[in-house]
């Protein structure tokens, strides 16, 4: 507590936030830290939803514009303006909390949640404190364990409603950060954005699955959220953020400890790694002696961990009270209940389903999930491809390419169309393997459909026997000895001929043919 006050103290310091310098005592490793631990975990997400416009003014929400050209005087806060609730934000919100089998409150208001940050030009927060809008639901994820596939049900407190805030760039310093910056702009674009904060109950027995827990419920809600089409949801730009709250108790002890809450983790691997290196640090403070601090940390990325952030703040420091300028939202039973009807096959639904539909084991669904591919898969095989065929192309040759070019499987340059095309040439002969990848290769690189780069790069399965039989009489040729085994009987002298023919048409040749005309040739056959 600060000669301030802890409201004061967390002020100061979201202005100018200052390196941490503390590192605290040696952190224990994991596998020691469960001998002696418990941990509990609560997961707050925040999720900015793909609406049009911002949760209380028509500005639009396109990313990348020019800074500070979609603002209003509603959402620059100039004295007199009123917000009006976006009706697509609260559907947005209910269909989520539906499908996390939350109950809708008939009933609830928006609250001012009071704090000062110059990116946030209310100096409050329109969000719901004490009314949100979903509550009560669970999600259930599945953990792959050493003992195979395990489910773990994570209840959910709540679903709320709240907007974004601007964002602060700091210039003229070498990191980026407040530090060193002789001045900072704002952008207030995204002031405004709706939100949705997910926050779970919280989850504890889960012992040294925490962080996979953890992990999977991220990637559970991100698929979730993603099959209602209420947000884009990808972690890397931002638009899915995940604030991970880690307490440790001795095995036993009848209460949790103090939880610290690292902010903003931004990858599904982060969130693992946030959970694990808390464990381990925060029993490295219980070791030697000393009491975890409630405060919230950052994670860095490039250390594997989180360094201290600010005290936490209560949530009296915010001084919440309900907005006068917003009518209270009441959604009648008729519309959630019509927006019920809207809900998708949820991804659990789905998985179940493609697993019996394609004759999968566990291994084959978990590969597919950790792939994010059944969408891009299910859509190959509704363009007439095999789903074997399918599952191999997306897995190996078009996994290896995304992750090159580190995109997700579905923002790669090729449709399941052209993919399920690749697989038709490949069945009816007309493309190798190898070819197939040749094909997937110039589709990528934007040289048209796979027939058009079949054409365009020569690359059709040479098997008429005119052009395959002059590479045949070549190969003889070529090769007398070779020639002369077969003639005497030794058919698998052969190999080394049609290895020349594939050789000399560049692997275009339909080897089985090509190996029927040279025994015919050598009479042999
Ligand atoms: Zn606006």
């Amino acid at each position: 507590m600060s000669l301030y006050g802890n409201g004061f103290a967390a002020m100061a310091h979201a202005v100018t936030p200052g390196p941490a310098t503390n590192d605290g005592p040696t952190p224990v490793a994991f596998e020691q830290a469960l001998d002696t631990y418990e941990p509990v975990l609560g997961l707050e997400t925040h999720i900015e939803l793909g609406t049009a416009s911002k949760m209380f003014c028509s500005c639009s929400t396109v990313f990348g514009a020019e800074p500070n050209t979609q603002v209003c005087p509603v959402c620059l806060a100039f004295p007199g303006s009123l917000p009006v609730v976006n009706e697509k934000a609260v559907e947005g919100a209910i269909r989520l909390g539906l499908a996390l089998n939350c109950s809708v409150a008939p009933w609830g208001r928006f609250a001012r949640k009071n704090y000062f940050y110059p990116d946030m030009p209310k100096n409050y927060q329109i969000s719901q404190y004490d009314e949100p809008i979903c509550v009560d639901g669970h999600l259930d994820v599945t953990v792959d364990t050493p003992d195979g596939p395990r489910e773990f049900r994570v209840e959910i407190e709540r679903v709320h409603m709240e907007e974004d805030t601007g964002k602060s760039s700091h210039v003229g310093g070498s990191t980026g950060r407040i530090h060193g910056a002789s001045h900072s702009n704002v952008d207030y674009n995204r002031a405004g954005i709706p939100l949705l904060e997910i926050v779970t109950k919280p989850i504890a027995g889960a012992g040294e699955l925490a962080p996979l827990v953890a992990r999977a419920y991220a990637a559970e809600l991100r698929d979730l959220t993603r099959s209602l089409g209420i947000s884009d949801v990808r972690m890397e730009e931002g638009s899915m953020r995940c604030d991970v709250n880690v307490s440790i108790n001795e095995r036993g002890a009848s209460e949790w400890g103090t939880r610290s809450e690292t902010k903003n983790v931004n990858s599904l691997r982060s969130v693992e790694r946030a959970v694990r290196s808390e464990i381990e640090r925060q029993a490295g403070v219980l070791g030697a002696g000393e009491r975890v601090v409630q405060e919230t940390r950052h994670f860095q990325e490039n250390l594997g961990r989180s360094t201290s952030g600010r005290s936490k703040e209560e949530a009296q420091d915010y001084r919440y009270f309900p907005d006068p300028d917003l009518v209270p939202v009441a959604p009648s039973a008729e519309w959630v209940e019509q927006l019920r009807t809207t809900l998708p096959e949820l991804p659990a639904a789905k998985r179940a389903r493609v697993k019996a539909e394609w004759g999968l084991n566990d291994t084959e669904l978990r590969d597919l999930v950790n792939a994010d591919a059944i969408d891009v898969v299910e859509a190959t095989v509704t363009q007439g491809a095999s789903s074997k065929e399918a599952r191999k192309l997306w897995l190996n040759e078009l996994s290896r390419r995304a992750t090159e070019q580190e995109v997700e499987l579905s923002s790669l340059n090729i449709t399941p169309a052209q993919v399920a095309r690749v697989i038709a040439l490949v069945s009816e002969g007309t493309l190798t393997n190898k070819l197939a990848r040749q094909v997937v290769e110039g589709v990528l690189a934007g040289e048209g459909e796979p027939d058009d780069v079949v054409e365009a790069r020569g690359l059709k399965v040479v098997s008429d026997d005119g052009a395959l039989g002059a590479a045949v009489d070549e190969a003889i040729a070529n090769d007398p000895d070779a020639a002369d085994k077969v003639r005497g009987g030794k058919v698998a002298a052969a190999g080394a001929l049609v290895g020349a023919v594939m050789k000399a048409t560049r692997g275009q040749a339909d080897a089985g043919r090509a190996r029927e005309l040279i025994l015919e040739k050598l009479g042999a056959s």
